[in-house]
């Protein structure tokens, strides 16, 4: 069983290793940044942007788009634990974008006898997606003045990272994966 299999790891020293790895780190992340994206187990988002544990809070929801507990952890994170930028990193490929908000709730009615009161947020275009989040973030009353967003859509193939602006006619910017080799 999974859930099993987990426990075991932790006995087998994930515990340990966890307890060495939280040593000594504030609560408040030392980059005052929060990072919001998907919940896609292929994404590292240590590793993509070079991370440490303490560093940023990392928020993952599906298609890591803009709900109202996203705000909830949000306000909480800025004003009780001093974070102030927001990263915000969809992407392509999304189980979000294989099939509609209308089709979701339909299947789920059918099936219980009634709809969700939520919506998924499904998306078709990420970068779409990505410019009404960002939207969104920037008037959202309950956080600060002077928060600062970046959306980014990241390929799930290549893990080149596309910047996208809020004004729709700017173009975006791509950075490749493999800039570096
Ligand atoms: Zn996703």
């Amino acid at each position: 069983m999974p859930i099993e299999q987990l426990i075991e790891r932790y006995e087998a020293g994930g515990g340990h290793l966890a307890k060495a790895n939280a040593e000594g780190l504030a609560v408040p992340p030392a980059l005052h940044t929060v990072v919001l994206t998907c919940m896609d187990s292929r994404i590292d988002v240590f590793a993509l942007f070079g991370l440490q544990l303490g560093e940023v809070h990392v928020l993952r929801n599906a298609g890591g788009v803009v709900t109202d507990d996203v705000i909830r952890s949000l306000a909480i994170s800025q004003r009780k634990l001093q974070t102030r930028d927001i990263l915000l990193m969809q992407h392509a490929g999304c189980g979000l974008s294989t099939f509609t908000d209308e089709e979701f709730s339909e299947e789920i009615a059918n099936e219980v006898g009634m709809r969700p009161s939520w919506r998924t947020h499904a998306f078709r275009n990420p970068v779409q997606s990505v410019r009404r989040d960002m939207a969104q973030l920037r008037h959202d009353p309950f956080l600060l003045p002077g928060t600062r967003v970046r959306g980014f859509v990241v390929d799930i193939e290549t893990f080149d990272l596309e910047e996208v602006f809020v004004d729709a006619g700017a173009p975006s910017v791509v950075r490749t994966a493999a800039a570096g080799e």
